[in-house]
């Protein structure tokens, strides 16, 4: 089944560390041609490097999610180089982690900013290649924490859970031949917690990814799976996360 992704080509936001580089380079070891974009255009330039010397095929673009024209070049830039785009998976994503009464208001912002607003700026800069090809796949990287909601994540999984709510409205309007796909996280190995500027709060989610955290390349294979499926299959929502976590 894997081999039905070889040759596709695929957007990755958010490919210079943790979950995105995971997903990169998990699909250029199957064949596809991998995008990658961010902000740290070194780390992608490292990773697109360590892809081409074992084999596969990548470019790289500097991209900031929060600016709409830079998924419309992304876009440009990949169908451009490989004369199609197959999949965008709209990974890109902060936790400014903090209880609500806190108001980190410029937090709030940034992860609506990068965790909303960027996916739907994914979206709309792929659903006109999408429709001129007849064909196309969103991926959206979404959390456990909109599923089980706890505190001092409230912002944070309210801009996972609109991804999720806007996902299944377009499920629901395409006519199917435009896929979309939420996976769903758990606690995952990765920087994500390391920008967290609440300290106590970084302190506490470092402790739980040392204790529990799963490996990026769990995500990576749920990719690999979501793709892998024949056009008239859509997986909708995958969650994953470690068999420890509650
Ligand atoms: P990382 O911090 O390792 O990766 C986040 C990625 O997002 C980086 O590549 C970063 O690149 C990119 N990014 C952040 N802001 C922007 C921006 N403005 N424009 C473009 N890229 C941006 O964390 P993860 O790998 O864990 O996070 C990936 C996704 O997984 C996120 O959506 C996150 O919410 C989700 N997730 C993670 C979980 C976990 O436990 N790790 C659990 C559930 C969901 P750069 O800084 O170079 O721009």
């Amino acid at each position: 089944m894997q081999d039905q992704i070889k040759g596709k080509v695929a957007i990755i936001t958010g490919a210079s560390s943790g979950i995105g580089k995971a997903i990169a380079k998990k699909l250029a070891e199957h064949g596809v041609k991998v995008v990658l974009g961010a902000r740290r255009i070194e780390q992608l330039k490292n990773i697109a490097e360590e892809i081409v010397t074992n084999g596969g095929e990548a470019m790289v673009m500097q991209t900031d999610v929060t600016q709409r024209a830079d998924l419309q070049q992304l876009v440009a830039a990949a169908v451009e180089k490989f004369g199609q785009l197959d999949v965008i998976i709209n990974n890109a994503g902060i936790g400014q982690l903090s209880r609500i009464d806190e108001l980190d208001v410029d937090g709030w912002d940034q992860m609506i900013d990068v965790n909303l607003k960027g996916v739907l700026y994914g979206i709309a800069a792929a659903i006109p290649v999408f429709k001129q090809q007849n064909a196309g796949h969103i991926i959206n990287v979404i959390s456990t924490s909109g599923i089980k909601i706890v505190p001092e994540q409230g912002v944070y999984a309210g801009t996972k859970n609109a991804v999720r709510t806007i996902s299944e409205a377009f499920r629901q309007e395409s006519d199917g031949r435009i896929r979309i796909t939420g996976i769903s996280p758990g606690v995952v190995k990765t920087d994500l917690a390391t920008n967290i500027k609440n300290e106590v709060m970084k302190t506490a989610i470092l402790e739980n990814m040392e204790k529990s955290a799963i490996h990026p390349d769990a995500i990576a294979n749920a990719v690999v799976y979501a793709m892998s499926q024949p056009l008239d299959v859509e997986i909708g929502d995958i969650v994953i996360r470690p068999s420890v976590q509650r």
